[in-house]
């Protein structure tokens, strides 16, 4: 029966029911609790090994305190996952190192929580990815390892020039997940230098367009949590004061 727990730990249960002369309901409450705790854990952690997330942090271990331009309330609403629910992305826009990454990582851990599946790439790649497959005549096999994951996290689009074949593809797959797929995407480009990214002004309106259909999007205005350190010890000028 693939009762794992249970097999380990029928005897000492069995023992604490008697000792404590446990009604038959309790014990088997106490069993089934125990076995479905292990099973849950099992599942998360194997989820959580497929999304290929590049580091796993959770929300709690962010530091709000720090990025005083996030809503704490809108990201707590958004752990609840209903975004997910209702097939809406969320767009986390912002410079290097103020945490997009570790948003978008931990938010996937809250929905692997609720039983969801996620994958996490970043947009090069995915483009890498999908150029390969369609080398080799797989380009369908390979839009559907990014199509079925009910959480897709598309991370860093705008680090790297985007060419004109990579940026098909992208469309491609953003119309396929479209209002029924939800993702979410992170930028250090705003949504006006997206033209520049994609390499083609009409592709990257298409793709706003469906991105942003049903979209939540968080602007990351601060500091460099890498430069963290450094800016306490007066060693970088903080951002405020070296962009106009
Ligand atoms: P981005 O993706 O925006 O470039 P990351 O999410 O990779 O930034 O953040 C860079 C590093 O700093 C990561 O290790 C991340 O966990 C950490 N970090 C960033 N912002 C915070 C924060 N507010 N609280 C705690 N850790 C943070
Ligand atoms: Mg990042």
């Amino acid at each position: 029966l693939r009762l794992f727990k249970s097999r380990e730990r029928v005897e000492a249960l069995l023992q604490e029911a008697t000792a404590k002369e446990l009604s038959y309901t309790d014990f088997l409450d106490q069993v089934l609790t125990e076995e479905v705790a292990s099973k849950t854990a099992k599942h998360v952690t194997m989820r959580t090994h497929l999304a290929r997330f590049p580091f796993v942090k959770s929300l709690e271990s962010f530091d709000f305190g720090y990025q005083p331009s996030l809503d704490k309330k809108q990201l707590q609403t958004l752990s609840s996952c209903h975004f997910i629910e209702h097939g809406d992305n969320v767009v986390l826009l912002g410079p290097p190192g103020v945490g997009k990454t570790h948003l978008a990582v931990g938010l996937g851990l809250k929905a692997i929580a609720r039983g969801y599946r996620v994958l996490f790439t970043t947009a090069a790649g995915m483009i890498t990815a999908l150029t390969r497959a369609a080398s080799e005549g797989r380009l369908e096999d390979r839009l559907k390892v990014y199509t079925v994951p009910r959480l897709l996290i598309l991370d860093e689009i705008g680090y790297l020039p985007i060419d004109r074949a990579g940026a098909t593809f992208v469309f491609q797959l953003i119309s396929r997940r479209y209002e029924k797929g939800p993702m979410i995407l992170t930028s250090n480009q705003s949504f006006g230098a997206w033209g520049d990214v994609f390499g083609d002004r009409v592709i990257a309106t298409a793709i706003l367009d469906r991105v942003l259909h049903h979209a939540i999007t968080l602007n990351i205005r601060g500091n460099s949590y890498r430069l963290k350190d450094k800016l306490k010890a007066g060693l970088v000028k903080p951002v405020e004061a070296t962009t106009t």
